[in-house]
């Protein structure tokens, strides 16, 4: 079953968001497999934003992921990649749709609430990366429940 992690930026967490942005994708369905509150270091954050280390924003993204707690998830279902992405809205939120957790609760590219994986191999690296020991193994009727769409 596909995978993607989801992160709750700082500014996120220090607003509050954390459970509103929680509810939107258990109630659209998707499983929770993993959950953890954590400050990263500086080394930390430069790993995970490996791929943009030549834009000019790079510094100033990785001083603002570091600046307080963030939450890390792993959630599970079917195009959860895709359809995380489009839960979360377009980068920059000017241009997010109403609706999306971008649209609704940002303004600037750099205070944009919410991190999700691009693709299904990105999302594997950043799992690995955040979640070294592994996610949930869920089990039992509550996941038949899912699956069955009950
Ligand atoms: N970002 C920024 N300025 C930009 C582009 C991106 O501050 O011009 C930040 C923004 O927080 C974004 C993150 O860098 O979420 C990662 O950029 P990416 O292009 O991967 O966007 P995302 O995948 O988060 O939508
Ligand atoms: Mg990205």
């Amino acid at each position: 079953m596909e995978q993607t992690f989801i992160m709750i930026k700082p500014d996120g967490v220090q607003r509050g968001l954390v459970g509103e942005i929680i509810g939107r994708f258990e109630k659209k369905g998707f499983s929770l497999k993993g959950l953890k509150l954590l400050t990263v270091d500086q080394a930390f954050a430069e790993k995970h934003y490996a791929d943009l280390s030549s834009k000019p924003f790079f510094n100033g993204l990785v001083e603002y992921i570091i600046s307080g707690p963030v939450v890390a998830m792993v959630w599970e279902g079917k195009n959860v990649v895709t359809t995380g992405r489009k839960i979360i809205g377009a980068t920059n939120p000017a241009e997010s749709a109403p609706g999306t957790i971008r649209g609704d609760f940002a303004i600037d590219i750099g205070r944009n609430v919410i991190h999700g994986s691009d693709a299904v191999e990105s999302a594997k690296k950043e799992i690995g990366l955040w979640f070294p020991d592994g996610v949930a193994n869920w089990c039992g009727l509550s996941q038949i429940a899912v699956f069955l769409n009950l």
